[in-house]
């Protein structure tokens, strides 16, 4: 038997790292270019409804919004859920970062203490990518779902607040974007800046100022069975964010502070102590073990494949054929393994090329706190 000793130390790697990968979520490629952008077009799909029954099974817990939001703090390239920006309860490793940040006045010496407290905020939305020829080829006609980073989030929640197209010469996209018979398709632009990935000049497409069908018949209509299709295919957020765990949270902050000994006379004393600070998260490696559990994807073995349904935007087209029939729905998908070979995903510990946004927002909230 022909084994790919590549792609098999591959994954010995990552599972190794404890990098669990999950085939359902997207990651944006890593950008290798400052001005060629990588480009891929997506829908974001409708917020999930209390007795959906999709695919992976019912949906058990309404979304109120579009997104769930969630965050991590990321230690040893580990995540550890933040119960604060989930539900609002007090999380240890937050407040010892914002108790340091009151005391702090010198930027640069903030933004280290946010970079080692303070976790990066997500919002957990599903996407839908057509048959559009700059998508990757297997992710065309996929439903996924994605930890959009805030750049993204201020674009859609701009744009879900503008009542109208605006310039009639520059029509905008506006409102609901995420309506299955009436969105806007989003292009995601990932530009390199630094070591990172820039998504900022990302964007929705105008279309005219007028949404369209995310699955559209060829005379441009709703294509309902094909819409239904696509809604079943949302996977189910709920189960695939890690809740945070009140006892792991406070176990990781006890080991992140432990390891702090000269420290004790609080926050003031922190500026000398910068670079050892980079370095104490390594002993969490040994003794909170944040399980890689993610309930398990739920994932027969059929791809979740739109079929031959949506020809896409207007501007390109690779001709979907007929939409009829069950040959849409993807229970009857053949079974195709592309998922092996997905771009290369951005390093786990965190969308680090938005970091400076999630800095700043950080900052604008602490000073609303104050
Ligand atoms: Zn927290």
């Amino acid at each position: 038997m022909a084994y790919d000793v590549e792609a098999i130390r591959k994954k010995l790697k990552q599972s190794q790292a404890g990098k669990y990968t999950d085939p359902d979520e997207f990651k944006p490629a890593k950008a290798k270019d400052g001005t060629t952008a990588i480009r891929y077009r997506f829908f974001i799909l409708p917020p999930l409804q209390l007795g959906f029954k999709l695919k992976s099974g019912e949906v058990l817990k309404d979304m109120e919004q579009f997104y769930i939001q969630h965050a991590n703090h990321w230690v040893n390239d580990r995540p550890h859920p933040c119960p604060r920006v989930w539900s609002s309860e007090e999380c240890p490793v937050c407040k010892f970062g914002f108790d340091m940040l009151k005391e702090e006045k010198d930027e640069d010496k903030r933004r280290a203490i946010i970079k080692q407290w303070m976790p990066t905020t997500y919002q957990a939305v599903n996407i839908y990518f057509p048959h559009w020829k700059h998508n990757p080829e297997d992710l065309r006609g996929k439903v996924k779902w994605y930890n959009a980073p805030k750049t993204l989030f201020d674009h859609w929640t701009a744009t879900l607040m503008k009542d109208d197209a605006g310039d009639p010469e520059e029509p905008e996209a506006h409102g609901v974007f995420f309506d299955e018979s009436a969105a806007y398709l989003y292009q995601l632009e990932v530009l390199k800046q630094g070591k990172q990935n820039s998504y900022r000049t990302s964007h929705f497409l105008a279309n005219g100022g007028i949404g369209q069908p995310m699955v559209k018949d060829e005379d441009g209509s709703l294509n309902e069975k094909g819409v239904a299709t696509l809604l079943r295919l949302r996977h189910n957020l709920w189960d695939k964010l890690e809740e945070p765990d009140m006892a792991k949270i406070k176990k990781l902050y006890s080991v992140m502070v432990e390891g702090d000994d000269d420290d004790d006379d609080g926050g003031g004393g922190f500026d000398s102590d910068e670079t050892k600070s980079e370095t104490k998260p390594t002993k969490t490696k040994t003794k909170t073990k944040t399980k890689t559990e993610y309930k398990k994807p739920p994932k027969d073995d059929d791809e979740d494949v739109v079929d031959h349904i949506d020809p896409g935007p207007a501007d390109d087209a690779p001709d979907p054929g007929p939409s009829d029939e069950s040959s849409s729905l993807a229970d009857e998908a053949p079974i195709d393994d592309t998922d092996s070979d997905s771009p290369e995903p951005v390093a786990a510990t965190a969308d680090s090329g938005e970091e400076s946004n999630e800095i700043s927002a950080l900052l604008s909230q602490l000073e609303d706190d104050d």
